[in-house]
């Protein structure tokens, strides 16, 4: 694909952050470029378990989350997409009374902040859950978690962002961001290892596990860390259980797709490294992972499984996302890092797109600015 000479905003990786920022761009009509040194959506966000939970988010997160989900379902509306989503709302259990302690806890601090969920005991719990495992005590529901296939959202992204009048070009490694003189549209020189240059006035780091990479050419250091999660993925059956399932004591995401395949997640780490480009199955963990699921729905076990893999989740050090302005340049930005990046996406990426075409909105959510981190 041919890239632009020129674009009003050039962003660095075509992952949910890239593409969550790319989308209210181009439909505001500016020129976008989103470059991917591989094919987009190739890294964590084709990777990803799809859950859309605010049961399992931080307190701090928890108003945003409920932003995200709200724009999860309205990518119809909004963009014309179809991003695979269901809401099916998510049962979150405990299975020891130190865990429903926790729980209970968590529940509280989450209806303070305003969220609608409510604790069920071990009777409420298996009546909506008749699929529960003797050994869960307890849960709490939420009406709100849901889910997006990442296997559907992908795609159906780009094509919107292009339908838009956007670039999305794979296979464009940048390796170098030279600052120019202060003509605005020729502020920056993005190049390519294929040698291509676009010139650009703004640029968004979107490059998840590589973001700090993209942010020293910018000469701003990103403290981040890099976590390998695992995922596992069943052969279809039939319906077994209905609702998103997460665990506050064990690790575990699980929920059941429209095509009977299971998704078994939740964070379990396998081996790997950014700088090794490793990432690889843990088995002994993965069993871990299947035991906990097997305990919570039993009927998991009758499945065979089809494939299991391992993917980079990049995470800042208080994992809470970075968003915001890069540095000292108020044409430079950046969003990642965020603990489940994916859910959180849509609803920073409409804010980031908000702050570069509107400086009155520069001052919000200041508190996931790259700026905490400065020295
Ligand atoms: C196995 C697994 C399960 C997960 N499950 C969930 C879940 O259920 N729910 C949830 O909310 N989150 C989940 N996450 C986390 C979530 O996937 C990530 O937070 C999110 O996808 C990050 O998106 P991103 O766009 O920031 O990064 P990515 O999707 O990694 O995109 C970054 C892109 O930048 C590109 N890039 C890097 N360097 C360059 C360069 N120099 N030039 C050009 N392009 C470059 C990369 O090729 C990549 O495509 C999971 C993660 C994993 C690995």
């Amino acid at each position: 694909m041919d890239l632009p000479k020129v674009a009003d905003i050039v962003i660095i990786g075509a992952g949910i952050s890239g593409l969550s920022v790319a989308l209210p761009i181009a439909k505001a009509g500016l020129s976008v470029a989103v470059l991917d040194k591989n094919e987009p959506w190739s890294d964590a966000s084709g990777a990803n378990a799809g859950t859309l939970s605010i049961q399992v988010k931080r307190a701090e997160v928890l108003s945003l989350i409920y932003e995200s989900i709200e724009r999860w379902k309205r990518m119809p509306e909004d963009y014309g997409i179809e991003v695979g989503f269901g809401q099916p709302g998510g049962i979150r259990v405990a299975t020891t009374e130190a865990e429903y302690n926790q729980l209970e806890k968590s529940v509280e601090v989450q209806k303070n902040k305003g969220i609608d969920v409510r604790m069920l005991n071990r009777e409420a719990v298996r009546q909506l859950g008749p699929w529960l495992g003797p050994n869960v005590m307890a849960g709490s529901l939420c009406l709100y978690d849901s889910y997006s296939n990442p296997l559907v959202a992908g795609n159906a992204m780009v094509a919107g962002a292009r339908k838009l009048g956007g670039v999305i070009a794979g296979g464009n490694r940048v390796s170098e961001i030279r600052r120019n003189a202060m003509s605005d549209i020729d502020r920056f020189s993005i190049k390519t290892v294929s040698g291509d240059t676009i010139h650009a006035s703004h640029v968004v780091n979107a490059a998840g596990a590589w973001a700090g990479e993209i942010s020293s050419m910018l000469g701003v250091k990103l403290p981040m860390e890099v976590d390998v999660n695992m995922l596992t993925v069943t052969e279809p059956s039939p319906p077994i259980f209905n609702r998103v399932v997460t665990h506050v004591g064990g690790i575990l995401s699980l929920k059941q797709l429209p095509n009977g395949t299971c998704l078994i997640g939740g964070g379990w780490q396998g081996r790997g490294s950014v700088s090794s480009g490793t990432k690889n199955i843990d088995y002994e963990r993965f069993l871990h992972n299947m035991r906990v699921a097997a305990d919570v729905i039993p009927k998991i076990r009758d499945l065979h499984i089809l494939r299991t893999w391992a993917g980079f989740e990049a995470v800042a050090p208080d994992a809470l996302p970075i968003m915001g302005q890069l540095g000292e340049d108020d044409h430079v930005w950046t969003l990642g890092c965020a603990r489940g990046g994916y859910s959180l996406a849509p609803a920073l990426g409409a804010r980031l797109a908000e702050m570069i075409l509107n400086p009155s909105k520069r001052d919000t959510l200041l508190q996931f600015s790259p700026q905490r981190f400065a020295p």
